[in-house]
């Protein structure tokens, strides 16, 4: 799950690592976390820059006696844990120069307004996630963004913050968001859908019902996958986009949604 989220780091199609979007200050600043569903250890970073991979740094705090560690000192526990840091221009591309060039004031405009994120901020649903169930029924899930365009330098989205971007338990299931963190946070979404799981209401049921609530409940549009501790796969958006693929158990080769 980690090196699958890397991969999707590494693809400047996306939100996350190399293409994140750029904050005020024109520099790209990230947010990932991810969570072990058997002991329900967690380990994010917010806010970090020249971190090449921040899926593979919230690993790192997962396997330390920390949860979430931010900014600097992010960057420092980077370099502590031997995980790669590269030039922060490194991680810009000329797409997302341009965007940031061309709309700003947007994150000021989407205060005052109280309007749709995904209208003021461009096309959200480039985050990236994933969530994972092995043989023995353990469930992982993980999150990484570059947050939103010209964010304010330091703001920090649900991605990294465990119940609202990411959640996972393996009595229950998994879950990975994307949308704008200012509404997913004050729904705590990733943990409301894990929430919702049942026998008879399963991951698919559950993702729908996640994405309606924070439209009902906040007004936001969102995306949203899971995995039910059955093995059910389930996904929803009322994001502009989001491609998502899975693999299961009885397929031969991955279903993809672009
Ligand atoms: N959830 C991300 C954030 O608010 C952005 C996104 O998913 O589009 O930082």
């Amino acid at each position: 799950m980690e090196a699958a989220i890397s991969v999707l780091e590494d693809d400047p199609s996306f939100d996350a690592g190399k293409g994140s979007f750029l904050n005020a200050q024109g520099r790209v600043e990230m947010d990932a976390s991810i969570m072990d569903g058997a002991n329900l250890n967690t380990g994010a970073v917010a806010a970090v820059q020249c971190v090449k991979n921040p899926i593979k740094l919230a690993r790192k705090v997962l396997d330390s006696d920390w949860a979430l560690i931010v900014g600097e000192g992010a960057l420092e526990f980077a370099r502590e844990q031997g995980v790669e840091t590269c030039n922060n221009w490194s991680l810009v591309t000329q797409q997302e120069l341009q965007r940031w060039a061309e709309h700003p004031g947007q994150v000021q405009n989407y205060l005052r307004d109280g309007a749709f994120y995904s209208d003021l901020l461009g096309p959200s649903g480039d985050t990236v996630g994933a969530v994972a169930m092995d043989d023995k029924g353990n469930i992982a899930a993980g999150t990484s963004t570059g947050g939103s365009n010209n964010k304010p330098c330091g703001r920090v989205g649900d991605s990294p913050q465990i119940g609202c971007g990411t959640y996972a338990d393996n009595s229950k299931g998994g879950v990975s968001m994307t949308g704008p963190g200012e509404l997913v946070i004050r729904v705590v979404l990733a943990k409301h859908a894990v929430d919702l799981l049942k026998e008879d209401f399963r991951a698919q049921q559950a993702a729908d019902s996640a994405i309606q609530y924070l439209k009902a409940r906040v007004g936001g549009v969102g995306g949203i996958i899971i995995v039910d501790h059955w093995g059910g796969v389930g996904h929803a958006k009322t994001t502009h986009m989001m491609s998502c693929a899975y693999m299961t158990e009885g397929l031969s080769e991955p279903v993809v949604e672009v």
